[in-house]
């Protein structure tokens, strides 16, 4: 990975254990984002912090939960299932992030409450199949590539609008917004450009009626106190909770061969 992309990472997270460690991680992540939403004028309370907590044993989950964690997001199907299976007798809601392979819509249907990653008409009709026969409905983000690199998944800017507009074919789908990825640097006005791209789809989207609450999902560890700076109403927000992951983020968005798999 060049330099300037691993700036972001670099900066160390020590990995939280005890339930006291998750609350004092989840006060200091959210006291950042307060100051955010000071910063630009924006009232307190208008954003939701989403913990991800992909890698993470159940074990430590528990005081995630115990700390006040009340949704986790994980982007591994397979994961969040057994997950969702293990900590049943929690009370904690799943929300799945990032492309999602349409061979897993059906796992997907049965647990999830939210799914941030919907970038094809392939996978929302075969999300709407399995809630539709199982009688459930669920809350989604379009994923848009505002980054423009191969190696992220989501929609092209130009076809959001025409995407949005087959959605209400899929009474089972809630729409709740936009999400995205931004660019991984640590170069925060080449970063910024990707949010305030999000947002200009959004208000477009808004505008014509097609994006439900006009919800923001972006920034990450990283980069979550300049998504709100551009508007952000969702923080997906996992290292500075957890901890570093050891696992590359090579694994999650995979460069390559990935974008044959969108078409
Ligand atoms: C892992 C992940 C995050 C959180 O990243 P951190 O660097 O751990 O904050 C956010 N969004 C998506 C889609 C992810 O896969």
């Amino acid at each position: 990975m060049p330099d300037d992309e691993t700036g972001a990472e670099s900066v160390t997270f020590p990995t939280a254990r005890t339930t006291s460690d998750f609350a004092s991680n989840l006060e200091r992540v959210r006291a950042r984002i307060d100051a955010a939403l000071d910063r630009v004028g924006r009232p307190r309370g208008e954003v939701q912090l989403l913990p991800v907590s992909k890698t993470v044993p159940e074990d430590r989950l528990r005081h995630a939960v115990a700390a006040g964690c009340t949704v986790l997001g994980e982007n591994k199907v397979q994961e969040a299932k057994r997950k969702w299976q293990e900590l049943s007798d929690l009370d904690v809601s799943w929300s799945v992030i990032g492309h999602l392979q349409t061979n897993k819509a059906k796992d997907v249907a049965e647990f999830a409450a939210e799914f941030q990653g919907l970038d094809s008409v392939k996978a929302a009709e075969a999300l709407d199949r399995r809630l539709q026969a199982l009688g459930r409905s669920l809350d989604v983000y379009a994923q848009v590539n505002t980054s423009g690199e191969d190696s992220k998944y989501g929609l092209a800017p130009e076809d959001v609008i025409p995407f949005l507009r087959t959605l209400p074919d899929y009474g089972a789908l809630r729409v709740r917004g936009l999400m995205t990825i931004a660019l991984f640097s640590a170069d925060v006005e080449r970063v910024r450009p990707c949010f305030a791209l999000l947002r200009g789809l959004r208000d477009e989207a808004r505008d014509l009626d097609l994006v439900g609450d006009g919800g923001l999902s972006m920034g990450m560890s990283g980069d979550f106190e300049t998504a709100i700076e551009e508007g952000a109403t969702c923080v997906r927000v996992g290292q500075a909770i957890f901890g570093a992951r050891a696992t590359s983020d090579e694994q999650y968005w995979p460069s390559g061969g990935s974008a044959s798999e969108k078409a």
